[in-house]
């Protein structure tokens, strides 16, 4: 993740001017390797929004079930 060197806004990869300032960011290196290691590469906002969907499974799930036990 480019960081601007302006104002130090992160910005998305595939950014080349910053979203904030409009500053030029630095090329990453990130062109060469996009497509082939995408895997290993999830962003971390993606692992939160993966956790916090997995916690609010788990809590509907204990809701459902705290809910079949009251109503049956
Ligand atoms: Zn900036």
């Amino acid at each position: 993740m480019p960081d601007c060197p302006n104002c130090s806004t992160w910005n998305p990869e595939d950014k080349t001017v910053c979203w904030r300032c409009q500053a030029e960011l630095p090329r990453s290196q990130s062109r060469k390797l996009a497509g082939k290691r995408k895997l290993g590469r999830i962003p971390l906002h993606m692992w939160i929004a993966l956790v916090f969907f997995v916690v609010m499974m788990l809590a509907a799930q204990c809701f459902a079930m705290e809910y079949t036990r009251l109503a049956g």
